[in-house]
């Protein structure tokens, strides 16, 4: 009998036979180097904890503390009675930390890119997009009601001449980009998106998810790794990466930011984050300030596992960053390379289609501070028979 949900189930199982069903596994345990996954022991290649943050003992205190202070809810939307002291000193701390005018918080980067996008443009203006930009940015942009124009990957010629294609068609412009391509680990050309932008006067925005405590100095984004501090209107990072807790952030200009109290939606209508996270990343940013050793490992790690995998005659892209894509190309191999490596213990998760495009599918590993030597020699050794087992390498 057909039922008015039989369209999902076809499309479910179409999913399944493509290998691009996303098998959610569930873990037993705190973040870190190992996990307890459905019950077994593994090697975890697929957090974006990069610092290990995620269960650092400061975190967890500081955090406690709040808990005990303040309790588990912040009670309201951050325009009502939600603003605690905790949110407005992560703000200030924030900004201090990556040399911006201002930062404000939010839920999480999803909900940044969605609230700031659509704050800042509307019907009658453009957005030029890099056409590999984040789910949340492409959301973001479309929520605005900005004709969204594409530019290719990381290609500012190609910019700058959709620019000049559409000017005097809209009435202001955004140029928007994530700042480390996670799928990829390539980063934004954001000099010259700055030149740019300050060439045509439009806005320049970028979603530094994946460079937030990876890139700059110790850890303090891409608009530091740039050395453009006062100069990107728009930085928005995440607190759930390399921070190792939750939440979002938009820093840089001051009337952006303003703006943002008044008119990005999350942040009038939908409740704050909660005391103990607020607090965990508070401590975080603690913790980057005193010392970059963390990042330093980060990309040590990062650069041995690169260096050793290629070795092994793997094609691992053209990552600039700790973020290392194991290229497979198609869905099933992918699949099938993964669940082998769980096999052996190893965690690494594959990724299709539509995270990536069709034919470029790969495992991507990602290296953590928290990994040992040891650590990423198991991974390798996994990596190089589960390779030799596929044909791969
Ligand atoms: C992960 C990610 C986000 C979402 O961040 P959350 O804080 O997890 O919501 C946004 N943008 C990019 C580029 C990301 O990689």
């Amino acid at each position: 009998m057909a039922t008015r949900f039989e369209w999902i189930q076809k499309e479910l199982k179409n999913l399944k036979n493509s290998g691009l069903y996303n098998n959610i596994r569930t873990l037993g345990s705190a973040q870190g180097a190992w996990l307890d996954v459905d019950g077994k022991q593994v090697l975890n290649f697929c957090s974006n904890n990069y610092l290990g943050l995620a269960n650092h003992p400061r975190l967890v205190e500081k955090a406690k503390i709040a808990l005990d202070e303040y309790g588990v809810g912040p009670g309201a939307v951050r325009t009502i009675a939600g603003t605690m002291i905790l949110h407005r000193e992560l703000e200030r701390r924030v900004a201090a930390f990556k040399h911006s005018d201002a930062a404000i918080s939010f839920q999480s980067g999803f909900v940044a890119n969605l609230a700031t996008i659509a704050a800042l443009v509307g019907k009658e203006d453009a957005i030029f997009s890099d056409e590999l930009n984040h789910a949340s940015i492409i959301d973001g942009c479309r929520l605005s009601g900005a004709r969204i124009i594409r530019y290719n990957h990381c290609d500012t010629l190609n910019l700058e001449q959709v620019i000049k294609e559409n000017e005097g068609s809209y009435r202001k412009a955004l140029i928007v980009t994530d700042g480390v391509f996670s799928m990829d680990g390539d980063i934004a050309p954001l000099d010259r998106l700055y030149e740019i932008a300050n060439a045509y006067d439009i806005l320049l925005m970028v979603d530094d998810a994946h460079g937030e405590g990876v890139l700059g100095k110790g850890g303090r984004g891409i608009v530091d790794h740039f050395n453009l501090h006062g100069k990107v209107d728009i930085e928005v990072g995440t607190f759930s990466k390399a921070f190792g807790v939750v939440g979002g952030v938009v820093s840089g200009n001051a009337d952006v930011v303003e703006w943002l109290t008044q008119r990005g939606r999350p942040f009038l209508f939908s409740s704050a984050v909660t005391p103990p996270d607020v607090a965990a990343c508070i401590a975080a940013i603690d913790l980057l300030e005193e010392s970059t050793e963390l990042v330093d490992t980060l990309w040590s790690n990062g650069a041995y596992f690169k260096k050793e995998m290629s070795a092994l005659g793997f094609n691992i892209g053209n990552s600039q960053t700790p973020i290392t894509p194991v290229m497979l190309g198609e869905a099933q191999l992918a699949q099938d390379f993964s669940k082998r490596l769980f096999e052996r213990g190893i965690f690494a998760t594959s990724i299709g289609y539509p995270t990536v495009p069709q034919g470029k599918a790969r495992i991507r590993v990602m290296i953590s501070a928290a990994h040992s030597k040891g650590d990423l020699d198991k991974g390798l050794e996994g990596f190089k028979a589960v390779g030799k087992e596929l044909g791969v390498i």
